[in-house]
């Protein structure tokens, strides 16, 4: 399928799915479960699965093509965006047994792999002091710590944890001692308890408490210990998917506010006539296309399988801020009506703040930039 063509047919599902529709949800706090369903059924969710496993087996351009289009049309991707992000973990590093046990299931929308849990309270952007630990028993890891927010935990059927399997004071090198399992949240019991956390977005979020949960050693990825550069990989298609997400809500932003700023009419003239109006929304377009390009470079390294970390990196702070200028200025353009929910303009202006933060905030995104391509010296 061409890129238009892709784009234009993600586009006409998201029509089925308007403003009121996305407004109750974020109302009830509830999950927009048929618009996933019908995601999951076309195969957007699985485009980057290989065929031999049942997906379309696309590269990551296309992925991206499609989590714009679906923040573009107003729609929340953060329902299910990580389907994209934490199968590659899977793909690239499983066996050939796991792919065939987990992939196909998920190609044909019998499974959900939606939920990755890194983040841990004590350990925050410190990934390394996570203290989650799985220790082996046999032919079993058996699970004890606890993870926070960590999304759509109760809309999946699997997730990748990311664990310690050696105690930090042990390892050489902090990024050691890691392990990435999946864990097939159905059988999980009492062994893992799920704990909502409201936010300020319709996400549903959790803490996470493992308690003895046993995971069969089958369902490690990879090698013991070796998890943390595994993740990484995985984290880059992430901080351009969502870099992409972020680049379709700022059209979203733009698109809606430039057409209210042509119709507004206040003091006889419209509102979009006045450059206090006119020019943030062109300097958010600009910054929008600029994400664009640099979200473009990032994922032609990503597919030819280059090193693109920094790239990654960029994207994702740039298109966030983009974003995030593009929700003010379309605020600004809509005076009240701006804060009015009806707009959905304050909907998306909040779940567009989320990227700012995550999946990596961009203070972490500035660090990157400034250690490993200034070659400065490490700040933390
Ligand atoms: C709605 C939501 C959904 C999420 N979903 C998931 C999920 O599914 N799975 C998952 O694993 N995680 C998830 N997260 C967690 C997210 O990835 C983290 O919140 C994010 O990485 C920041 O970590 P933290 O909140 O612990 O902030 P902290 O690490 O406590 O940092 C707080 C602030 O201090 C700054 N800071 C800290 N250290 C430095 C430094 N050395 N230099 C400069 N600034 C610094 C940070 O940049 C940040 O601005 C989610 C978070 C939210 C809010």
């Amino acid at each position: 399928m061409l890129d238009n063509e892709l784009r234009d047919a993600v586009r006409s599902l998201c029509a089925r799915y308007g403003e009121d529709y996305w407004q109750a949800h974020d109302r009830d706090r509830t999950y927009p479960e048929a618009f996933v369903r019908d995601l999951t059924q076309a195969g957007y969710l699985s485009c980057l699965i290989p065929e031999a496993y049942g997906g379309a087996g696309l590269g990551l351009r296309e992925a991206c093509a499609i989590m714009e289009e679906i923040n573009r049309s107003g729609a929340n991707s953060a329902a299910c965006h990580a389907q994209m992000y934490t199968m590659g973990t899977v793909l690239r590093h499983g066996s050939e047994e796991q792919k065939r046990r987990w992939l196909p299931g998920i190609a044909a929308g019998e499974l959900r792999l939606q939920a990755f849990a890194v983040t841990e309270a004590d350990a925050g952007s410190d990934t390394t002091r996570i203290a989650t630990f799985a220790e082996r028993r046999g032919d079993r890891y058996v699970v004890t710590g606890r993870k926070i927010f960590i999304s759509r935990v109760q809309h999946s059927d699997l997730m990748v944890l990311l664990a310690r399997t050696t105690p930090l004071d042990r390892v050489e090198k902090r990024t050691g001692g890691l392990s990435v399992f999946v864990v097939d949240l159905r059988e999980a019991g009492d062994a893992l308890r799920v704990v909502p956390v409201e936010t300020m977005i319709n996400h549903e979020t959790n803490e996470l408490f493992f308690d003895g949960l046993e995971i069969p050693a089958e369902n490690r990825i990879g090698e013991e210990g070796k998890g943390f550069s595994y993740i990484l990989g995985g984290m880059n298609a992430e901080r351009i998917l969502l870099g992409s997400e972020s680049v379709g809500d700022a059209h979203y932003f733009i698109d809606r506010a430039a057409r209210y700023a042509g119709e507004r009419e206040v003091f006889g003239r419209p509102i979009g006539q006045n450059q206090g109006i006119q020019f943030p929304l062109a300097r958010a377009y600009i910054r929008t296309r600029a994400a664009a390009a640099l979200r473009d470079e990032a994922v032609a390294l990503y597919d030819a399988g280059a090193p693109c970390g920094a790239e990654a990196n960029m994207c994702k702070l740039t298109a966030s801020e983009a974003a995030w200028e593009a929700a003010n200025a379309a605020m600004d353009t809509f005076g009240g009506y701006g804060l009015a929910s009806e707009y959905g303009i304050e909907r998306k202006f909040r779940e567009a703040r989320l990227y700012l933060v995550a999946p990596v905030s961009n203070n972490m995104v500035l660090a990157h930039v400034g250690q490993h391509v200034l070659g400065l010296p490490r700040s933390f």
